[in-house]
């Protein structure tokens, strides 16, 4: 059994072994605010034995963003009435494919995680219902916590969850800790370094981070990825500018070659003006052999 461990002020996190994903449990007399609920029933069933061994209040639900392993719960964690927040491009995506996007997840995930994979299958998606746009506060019992979209990076719909009197920021997947940054093929790689420096603006000196997967880092560990983040918009700007190979430019980059093809494709794709080598058949949406799997 995984439990929660408090960082801070009555700001709780439980780190869950499968894809080492993190929910942040943020509690105050009255209420209590669960950001992201891993990826099945049975692990849903798990956090919310986990959050009644800490509150038995009513919660209040954010997704930090639309992948799986961070709102496959929420139809098991959410009763009737529950508010579940995310960004507005985060529910749209949720509503468009929630039909098909279990089966889909099933077959990707089959060969390497069975066991996830099956309980994928059998999800039923709960798009979430209170959109953020920019901006939003949600009052838990007397605690503001702020939730900002800060531009695009790892999704379009990047939600970041600020405690301020605590002093902690979740960062979602914008941030990752024991892994490179997970760049799929709803990223925005020539974005993403924007988004974390704004973010970083919300970080005091001694504030702890959050990330979507890994252990809490602080402002210090933030700052030296975002450098890395910079570092690959970069070498894709000069690769597009130079008629470069993805694999070239890929096996440059700060995260390693593995991790960083998907975003050097989708960098070559959204950079304005024709790529000198573009073929339409390197620019695909598909998955990309020997690419990490996307979180
Ligand atoms: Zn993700």
């Amino acid at each position: 059994m995984t439990g929660f461990r408090e960082i801070a002020d009555r700001v709780y996190v439980m780190r869950y072994p499968v894809l080492d994903v993190n929910v942040t449990l943020v509690t105050s007399p009255g209420a209590a605010l669960v950001v992201d609920t891993l990826s099945t029933a049975a692990q849903a069933g798990e956090l919310a034995d986990a959050i009644r061994g800490i509150t038995r209040d009513p919660l209040i639900i954010v997704n930090t963003h639309h992948h799986f392993d961070h709102c496959f719960g929420n139809a098991t964690l959410a009763g009737a009435g529950v508010p579940i927040w995310a960004h507005e491009d985060a529910v749209r995506e949720l509503r468009e494919r929630a039909g098909s996007l279990p089966q889909d997840l099933y077959e990707r995930w089959l060969p390497s995680e069975p066991e996830l994979a099956a309980g994928l299958a059998e999800v039923t998606v709960r798009v979430p219902d209170r959109l953020v746009g920019a901006r939003a506060t949600v009052d838990v019992a007397g605690r503001a916590v702020a939730l900002h979209h800060l531009g695009r990076g790892h999704t379009g719909g990047d939600l970041v969850v600020h405690v301020p009197d605590a002093g902690v920021t979740l960062a979602g997947d914008l941030v990752e800790q024991g892994a490179p940054p997970s760049y799929g093929d709803d990223s925005y790689p020539l974005e993403w370094p924007d988004t974390v420096a704004a973010m970083l603006r919300l970080v005091p000196p001694d504030g702890i981070v959050v990330p979507g997967h890994g252990a809490p880092v602080d402002r210090a560990f933030v700052r030296a990825q975002h450098e890395q983040l910079g570092e690959l918009e970069r070498l894709i700007r000069e690769g597009h500018a130079d008629g470069a190979g993805v694999l070239d430019v890929a096996a440059r980059s700060p995260f390693g070659a593995e991790a960083s093809l998907t975003a050097v494709r989708r960098g070559y794709a959204s950079v304005p003006g024709r790529w000198p080598g573009f073929r339409p058949c390197d620019m695909g949406a598909g998955p990309v052999a020997g690419a990490a799997p996307v979180r």
